[in-house]
């Protein structure tokens, strides 16, 4: 890529913090925004040049804790004096922990650790397979997803999204991948057949533009399961550890996964993923199957033993439901006179704006002002604030975002 484009893709082209024009030494994967951020607390972020910024993104449903929060970074200082990684050919006792306190508080009864969603997917994929052929000993392979959900970025976890332009450039892809249109009972029946191994889903499309699944669909896609011995897979990847109101999306609708994943929120910012399963599925993953060099070191386990530990104790998703509903109904009624907004959708703290034309300048205008926020899709502004946000932080939002949405409709009109 010459200069010139890397400039267009990269906002202003420039390395914020270095004071040059000089090009970056990266590869260009993602069009970054022209701020460098390089503190953080609570709900606040600043920049190199001191500016401040209301967090309503969290690294994208990472920081549910806030920035630097407190008792994980605590436990995190004691980690690295003490030890940071050994094989997982020993045992480690902060994983043993980790791996309890999340099957103590979910459907689960073992996880796997890696490093991040994509590989937490890769996973889960690898065990349906493994499950369905060497378990059951039937010839089932197939793993059907949904139009617009979002997976991962590896090979498989690519194939699984049903999203075109993640796919563009990097065929051949792998076989055994089908998608369907979420909320389409007809258009799945059809698709189930004699080689679905596994069902995979978001209980709330994120990157996909903040779409929950109708609750009878869940319904209809965990009996489909049950009865067909298909396995249900939900990500709960950027759904998960409280961002909905409920520790783990799925018990919205009162069902039970075979194998859900997590990653995102699980270790505060820390690059952790699990997938945790039922227990029946242990015989698919035994000694040599699976395993991943940096999964659930000790460093890490300090990370997400704090970051469980903080989130069951103080009851944040109950506290995300009820600040979610605060924050929804705020926008309902600052937004309403807006025809620019058509819907507010969402749950908990995960909440999109479906807009009538694309609103990336208006995130743009945002970070001018001091919030950050960011898009799903074109026309969706979504909102991730951390789980302790307060109702003053709320308010601040909601007027800010009103005031930004107000004068990109006036310009627009103009
Ligand atoms: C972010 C995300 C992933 C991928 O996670 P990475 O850590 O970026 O690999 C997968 N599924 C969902 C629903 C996500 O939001």
């Amino acid at each position: 890529m010459s200069q010139q484009q890397y400039t267009q893709a990269g906002g202003n082209g420039a390395v914020s913090g270095d004071g040059g024009a000089r090009e970056s030494a990266l590869f260009p994967t993602y069009a970054r925004y022209p701020i460098s951020l390089v503190k953080g607390e609570g709900s606040w972020l600043w920049d190199d040049k001191g500016n401040k910024y209301l967090d309503f993104m969290c690294g994208l449903a990472v920081t549910n804790l806030g920035h630097a929060p407190r008792k994980v970074a605590e436990k995190l200082k004691q980690q690295i004096d003490e030890l940071w990684h050994v094989s997982n050919l020993f045992h480690i006792p902060g994983q043993e922990r980790a791996a309890a306190l999340l099957t103590a508080n979910s459907c689960a009864d073992a996880v796997f650790f890696c490093n991040s969603g994509a590989e937490a997917n890769e996973a889960a994929i690898k065990l349906a397979r493994k499950y369905q052929q060497k378990v059951k000993g039937s010839g089932r392979y197939e793993i059907i997803t949904f139009n617009q959900s979002f997976h991962g970025r590896t090979l498989a976890t690519l194939t699984a999204t049903g999203q075109d332009k993640v796919k563009e450039g990097f065929q051949p892809l792998p076989a055994g991948f089908r998608h369907v249109p979420l909320n389409d009972k007809a258009a799945l029946a059809e698709a189930v057949n004699d080689s679905t191994a596994a069902i995979m889903i978001e209980m709330i499309q994120a990157e996909g533009g903040v779409h929950p699944v109708e609750p009878a669909f869940v319904q209809y896609i965990s009996e489909l399961c049950r009865e067909q011995g298909i396995l249900l897979i939900i990500d709960e990847i950027q759904t998960g550890m409280g961002r909905t109101g409920k520790l783990f999306a799925y018990e919205h609708y009162g069902i039970e996964p075979d194998i859900f994943t997590v990653a995102k929120g699980v270790g505060s910012g820390f690059s952790v993923g699990a997938m945790l399963g039922k227990g029946y599925l242990r015989e698919a993953f035994t000694a040599g199957s699976h395993g991943s060099t940096f999964g659930g070191t000790p460093l890490a386990m300090a990370a997400v033993n704090a970051t469980v530990e903080v989130i069951v104790e103080e009851k944040l998703a109950e506290r995300a439901a009820k600040s979610g509903e605060y924050l929804m109904q705020q926008l309902k009624a600052s937004l309403k006179d807006i025809p620019f907004v058509q819907e507010i959708r969402g749950k908990g703290l995960m909440i999109g704006i479906e807009c009538a034309a694309p609103v990336n300048d208006i995130v743009l205008a945002g970070q001018q002002k001091g919030l950050l926020f960011v898009t799903a899709g074109p026309t969706v502004i979504r909102l991730l604030p951390n789980l302790y946000v307060s109702k003053d932080e709320i308010d601040q939002a909601v007027s800010m975002l009103t005031a930004l949405i107000q004068e990109h409709t006036a310009v627009h009109q103009a």
